[in-house]
């Protein structure tokens, strides 16, 4: 079994991984042999706009998917043109645009945070008068971890925010006191098979995902996610795994982003699932049956961002798990995570404060 993967990164690094013992060969597009995933794993050479390469990965794959939102849904068509696709182009596209993203949500029946398109000068005094202050202004498109977004607090600086991002098309949405960020991942099989990790607790520092703790044990919530996600899946008749990002507020949950992909607040699910994110969207993608997500206990992610740690002080931790994702430093940029595992949640609560201190 041959999966092809357009993008290079830690996902996909992590994806190949997981598929060895399973003997699932993952073939790679989108980065070369230094690339996350080209250190371990198969590589073409070429870029997502080669078409040629396109072509040569869909000919040598049983079924093509992608690790990154941001590929080109014109190199995802170009692949389907070759071998199936999973999840489908539409998905793809759903989850780059801001604002088609906000809709697709609304119109499942999905809270999200107000907001307001802006494509020209009129909108910025529609977003003054309808959303308060703060206000996140986000582009549409290509924004991630963070980037291409700026919170604002009057008038002048919403202006000089959209003139900061070039004024490209561009959403402000409303500010939403939340008491906490969780994610739910699920994951579509063939024949509409699901399956759900539980809910995930994610602290992110400057919009870059910084901890994630799991489960965050709420039946409730977790049923209405559920609920969310089986429906958004049912509408692209889905396969692999899907995750949404939501606040968590007073009068519940409101959705924030979609992922049309394995997640960085899934990394856990490597030790603390029976199956992890990871190779659960490789037997979705290729029809195969879904593993379970129950999990091991309580687990704690910590993202390595900007630094590499001593990897003898964190691994002096006990059951501390290490993974690095061989990319150069640079600030802000995500290097590797470390998991941790415990039976109690107070346990692992306080493994991660230890785990902080022993990462620079
Ligand atoms: P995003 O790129 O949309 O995932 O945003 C990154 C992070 O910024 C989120 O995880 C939140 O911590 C914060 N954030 C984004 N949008 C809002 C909002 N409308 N209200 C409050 N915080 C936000």
């Amino acid at each position: 079994m041959r999966v092809g993967i357009l993008g290079a990164g830690q996902l996909g690094r992590m994806l190949a991984l997981a598929g060895y013992p399973l003997g699932i060969d993952c073939l790679f597009l989108g980065g070369d042999r230094n690339s996350p995933a080209g250190q371990v794993s198969r590589i073409l050479e070429g870029g997502l706009d080669d078409n040629a390469q396109l072509d040569a990965l869909a000919a040598q794959s049983d079924v093509v998917t992608f690790e990154f939102e941001n590929v080109p849904a014109e190199a995802l068509k170009r692949a389907a043109a070759g071998a199936p696709v999973h999840p489908s182009v539409d998905a793809l596209a759903a989850g780059q645009d801001r604002l088609q993203e906000k809709r697709l949500l609304r119109n499942a029946g999905i809270p999200t945070a107000p907001y307001v398109a802006v494509s020209e000068t009129a909108d910025l005094r529609r977003a003054e008068s309808e959303l308060g202050w703060p206000q996140v202004l986000k582009a549409r498109r290509l924004g991630y971890d963070g980037k291409s977004q700026r919170i604002v607090h009057s008038a002048a600086e919403l202006a000089a925010a959209w003139s900061e991002l070039n004024r490209v098309p561009s959403i402000a949405e409303g500010w939403v006191r939340f008491e906490r960020e969780l994610s739910l991942i699920g994951v579509r099989g063939a024949g509409g098979q699901t399956a759900f990790y539980p809910l995930s607790e994610n602290v992110h520092t400057q919009g870059i995902l910084s901890t994630t703790v799991a489960p965050y044990q709420d039946p409730q919530l977790q049923r209405t996610a559920e609920a969310w996600l089986k429906n958004l899946m049912e509408r692209f008749d889905y396969r692999g795994v899907l995750t949404v990002e939501f606040f968590h507020t007073e009068a519940g949950l409101v959705a924030n982003e979609i992922a049309p992909r394995v997640h960085n607040s899934g990394h856990w699910t490597i030790e603390g699932a029976e199956t992890s994110q990871f190779e659960n969207h490789l037997r979705g993608v290729l029809g195969l049956p879904l593993g379970s997500t129950a999990t091991r206990g309580h687990a704690a992610m910590l993202n390595l961002i900007g630094r590499m740690p001593d990897p003898t002080a964190v691994l002096s931790i006990p059951g501390a798990h290490l993974h690095d994702y061989g990319k150069t430093p640079r600030p802000g940029r995500k290097l590797g995570h470390c998991t941790l595992l415990r039976s109690r949640r107070e346990d692992v609560e306080a493994a991660l404060e230890t785990l902080k201190s022993a990462t620079p």
